[in-house]
């Protein structure tokens, strides 16, 4: 579902060159839990970014769902992130507007007749567990519910990869808890493949598959999660 062939990223400085990417490669199968794990400044930003075509890799090609997307442009990478979804440490909803209307928001975009686009929220409130919560604001919802909104709208237009960016840093223990285990019946569900970049340990044994360890922009090890964590 995702290749990364020899990439490297390059950011120019001032004061010189950034290497914040080095030589990466990387696979992930379809209806895979990945993580990449790393500290501050390892390069994981870096990654959601060329995953999801915000950046250009220097050289190299990230390949998701079939498209090679540091070398489209135009309607052709508009699609291609459409394939996309993703969600945030701070959520990112809009506060104007409804659960329902946040999780419909990308189906407004795309141009889904308003029907349908009802239809499907509800599909997707459901599939979140926000039954009862569709007419509340952002500002009336604990954090786990704003993230659950957060899953919703990022697959509201069923997308093949879901990019998890310190998706559960903001919240309690608890529920971080909760909201992996929503990603664990999703992926289930919809055989969705979830990339979950994290500082935090825990999060990838909950729940990752396999995982890749990052530090100063190189992966210093990768596989199965049991074996990369093993106690010595
Ligand atoms: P992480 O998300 O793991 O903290 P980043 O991808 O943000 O790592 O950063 C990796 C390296 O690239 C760091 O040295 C950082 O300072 C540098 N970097 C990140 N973004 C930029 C940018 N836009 N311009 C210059 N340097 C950057
Ligand atoms: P946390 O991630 O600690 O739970 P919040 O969910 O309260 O934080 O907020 C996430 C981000 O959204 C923050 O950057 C905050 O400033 C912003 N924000 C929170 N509530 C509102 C609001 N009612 N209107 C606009 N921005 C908000």
């Amino acid at each position: 579902m995702i290749t990364l062939k020899n990439v490297n990223k390059t950011y120019k400085t001032k004061s010189g060159e950034v290497v914040a990417v080095k030589d990466v490669n990387l696979e992930v199968g379809k209806g895979e839990i990945f993580g990449i794990i790393g500290y501050s400044g390892a390069g994981k930003s870096t990654m959601v970014r060329l995953f999801n075509g915000l950046e250009k890799p220097t050289s190299g090609d990230v390949v998701v769902a079939d498209n090679n997307i540091g070398h489209i442009k135009g309607e052709q990478l508009r699609k291609a992130r459409q394939e996309i979804g993703m969600i945030f440490q701070h959520f990112n909803l809009l506060w104007s507007r409804t659960v329902r209307d946040n999780i419909s928001f990308p189906l407004e975009i795309a141009g889904v007749p308003k029907k349908e686009r009802q239809k499907r929220a509800e599909e997707l409130i459901k599939l979140v567990g926000l039954e009862g919560r569709e007419k509340a604001y952002p500002s009336q919802l604990s954090g786990g519910q704003k993230q659950r909104v957060g899953i919703a709208r990022a697959l509201a237009n069923n997308p093949k990869v879901l990019l998890c960016d310190e998706a559960t840093s903001a919240l309690d223990p608890q529920t971080t808890d909760s909201i992996l285990d929503l990603l664990v019946d999703i992926n289930k569900k919809l055989g969705l493949t979830i990339v979950l970049i994290t500082h935090e340990m825990h999060v990838i044994r909950k729940i990752c598959h396999r995982v890749a360890v990052m530090e100063s922009g190189n992966i210093v090890e990768h596989g199965e999660v049991l074996e990369v964590f093993r106690n010595p």
